[in-house]
């Protein structure tokens, strides 16, 4: 009997032993792979060049301290896409399961631009902003009430007497949405980030250009501006926060982009849309020479196509994609193509 218990007894401290062991050698191992990673911290993502030989450019991938962010845990993610619709503007947020749009581009963008957020896997747009009345800001806007789940619709509290508003507002109320209206520092949360209004007029102008809704959008350590197309009326209004990415105001032109607001914001990156050879002359030569005054790395839709910006809260990594979503653009049928080839080069 004491002799079957000795055994049993030291079977179990040789299992014990064993348990031991097999443990340290898993914190061991835990261990090293630890050391390991923080030898060679996780790479910024790379993507996959495009089949268009558009080299993807590393250069404005900007590492913040992870341990600065508070707002943004690890697995966060924000994408947000400059669209290429020719003379025209869109940009579209998503930001962990949210998604707003900033205007809509031209009318004739408005199916292609439905179908392209769609192919995103984008079921609703949470807030859709019209960022002032003008054709080549809200004429999409119309297909994209139409064909998506809607949460708010902001716009300024300024109205025209356009075909192209009135079946905007048309639609909305078919819909049974409304719009509203924002004033300056009201904010809208979208995901793990918050939109601040910087500044927005809602009453009559002569130029409808500067009743824009202007944007802080702020994800993590990530800040970028959406001037709509605001000119230096707007700009000196206000005082403005640097940021990391500028949606250039007016298309580049003349009147936006002043140096003082440049020389408060500081934008690392300034993303201008328009079209090719545009009849307006935009971007203009001398707002320009501004952006790159202030260092700022400038991309154009007229030349680089969209462009979509990924970021983790802290570091982010933009790259330029050929959608098609233009409608404005007479060449052949390719936009039929658009979304598939999207596809293809997510997969
Ligand atoms: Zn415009």
């Amino acid at each position: 009997m004491n002799n079957s218990r000795e055994k049993k007894l030291k079977k179990k401290i040789g299992d014990n032993t064993k348990k031991i062991i097999g443990t340290l050698i898993i914190a061991l191992m835990i261990l090293i792979v630890s050391i390991i990673s923080d030898m060679f911290p996780e790479q910024v993502n790379n993507y996959i060049e495009s089949d268009l030989n558009i080299p993807v450019n590393e250069t404005n991938a900007i590492t913040v301290s992870t341990l600065e962010s508070t707002v943004v845990t690890s697995d966060s993610e924000l994408k947000i896409y400059y669209f290429d619709v020719g003379q025209a503007d869109s940009e579209l947020i998503i930001a962990d399961d949210k998604v707003m749009l900033i205007d809509a581009g031209n009318a004739e963008d408005g199916s292609n631009l439905a179908k392209y957020i769609k192919a995103l896997g984008v079921k609703k747009i949470d807030y859709l902003v019209g960022t002032h009345a003008h054709e080549d800001h809200i004429g999409g806007m119309e297909q994209i009430v139409k064909s998506f789940d809607i949460g708010m619709i902001y716009m300024p509290d300024v109205s025209t007497t356009t075909r192209t508003y009135e079946n905007l507002l048309e639609a909305i109320s078919k819909k049974g949405l409304g719009v509203s209206s924002v004033e300056i520092g009201d904010t809208i949360p979208v995901g793990s980030g918050v939109c601040t209004v910087m500044n927005v007029r809602n009453d009559e102008q002569d130029d409808l250009n500067d009743t824009s809704i202007c944007l802080h959008f702020v994800y993590g350590e990530n800040k970028f501006l959406f001037m709509g197309d605001a000119s230096e009326n707007m700009e000196k209004e206000i005082e403005w926060p640097e940021v990391d990415v500028l949606k250039v105001g007016h298309h580049g032109s003349s009147t936006s982009s002043s140096e003082d607001f440049l020389s408060q914001t500081k934008p690392k990156v300034a993303i201008i849309s328009c079209g090719v050879n545009n009849t307006y002359g935009h971007p203009n030569e001398d707002a320009l020479k501004r952006l790159e005054n202030i260092g700022a790395e400038i991309y154009r839709t007229d030349k680089d196509g969209t462009i979509l910006l990924t970021s983790n809260g802290s570091t982010y990594n933009i790259q330029t994609i050929k959608t098609n979503i233009d409608g404005n653009e007479s060449t052949s049928n390719k936009s039929e193509n658009t979304v598939e080839d999207e596809e293809n080069k997510a997969a």
